[in-house]
């Protein structure tokens, strides 16, 4: 059950409306986000739900079955928008396009992804500076200091950053510099780093854990919805299976059955969906296909130069093709008025 609050809900209205709920046999969280207050029972009693309904301070009350339930559409059918700010938004019925190269690399390497992006119209990049790496000897990222140095040029561009952030300690550090904390998919149920970003008042999109179902996927992003942050995307980027012909399987079922069990908006990633560059393209259209309100790729200058993942990168030719087809895709979707 969710309980939404009246913003001039007294202290007393509160404590006797928890001391009732609780009587019922319902445990309950007081969730505050920037957005609106919250009561989260849990419970399985039955009730008569207009004796709740009609308290004092309450604006409205829901049951929500699923084991997610400020994520679900079940309580908030409206479909929730991440405005970045000068005019970048993530939401329903908008195709988001965000590129960049796997890793930020060097000035130049910004420089010269930055002035992509700008060519095609692009307003979101991403890169990483903390990077997860399967080998310790890897290339682990530029670090905080190249966070900075991509912010300072980013900004000047109008370029909004997306970007990994890896453990609590790195939240902080990063927040002037971030538009988008990424939760990496080897993070998805790293619940303390959830619960952390719950406290920050900026979008975190979350990857489908590299096994996770998608119903993991969503208790994830209610973890940092009823840690107080509801400026949540979601993004399917392949999964596991037995399938080794491609890095990851791309699960693009996944993408009507997240939007229509949650509000959140769902970006779709080709590049580590199916890790191989030729087939990258299909892969983002499809996903526009299948709903997807947005579309996150790797680019690179030189994709064979890059530090990481460069199989999956495109060269910028390609890059700029890809956006000319995903509005394109886009745009045909839209005249189905289907999804
Ligand atoms: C990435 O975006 O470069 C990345 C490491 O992604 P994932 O967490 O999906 O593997
Ligand atoms: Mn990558």
């Amino acid at each position: 059950m969710i309980i939404q609050l009246k913003e001039d809900i007294s202290d007393r209205q509160k404590e006797s409306l928890i001391a009732e709920v609780k009587q019922i046999g319902y445990k309950i969280t007081e969730v505050k986000t920037q957005l609106g207050d919250y009561l989260v029972g849990i419970g399985k009693k039955d009730f008569d739900i207009r004796k709740i309904g009609q308290k004092e301070g309450i604006q409205d009350i829901h049951i929500v079955s699923d084991e997610y339930k400020l994520v679900s559409k079940k309580w908030k059918v409206k479909p929730t928008s991440i405005d970045l700010g000068d005019g970048v938004c993530i939401k329903d019925g908008d195709m988001a396009i965000i590129a960049g190269p796997c890793s930020i690399e060097s000035e130049e390497q910004i420089r010269k992804v930055i002035g992509h992006l700008k060519e095609n119209g692009v307003r979101m990049m991403r890169g990483g500076v903390f990077k997860p790496r399967s080998s310790p000897y890897a290339f682990r990222g530029l670090g905080l200091e190249g966070l900075k140095l991509w912010y300072q040029l980013a900004k000047e561009e109008g370029i909004k950053i997306v970007t990994e952030v890896m453990q609590v300690s790195q939240i902080e550090e990063m927040y002037p510099y971030t538009d988008i904390y990424q939760v990496g998919a080897r993070n998805t149920q790293n619940f303390n780093l959830l619960d952390e970003l719950g406290k920050v008042d900026k979008a975190v999109m979350i990857k489908r854990g590299i096994s996770g179902t998608i119903e993991e996927l969503l208790q994830s992003a209610e973890y940092v919805f009823s840690g107080g942050n509801e400026k949540l995307i979601l993004c399917e980027r392949g999964i596991r299976t037995y399938e080794r012909a491609s890095r990851n399987t791309l699960d693009l079922n996944a993408v009507p059955i997240l939007k229509s069990k949650s509000h959140l908006p769902v970006i779709v990633d080709p590049s580590h969906g199916i890790g191989i560059r030729e087939f990258v393209p299909q892969m983002a259209l499809a996903g526009v296909m299948a709903g997807a309100d947005g579309i996150i790729y790797e680019t690179h200058e030189i994709p064979e130069k890059a530090y990481s993942d460069g199989q999956q990168t495109l060269d910028f030719a390609q890059s700029s093709l890809l956006v000319d087809w995903i509005r394109k895709s886009f745009a045909l979707r839209k005249s189905f008025e289907l999804l």
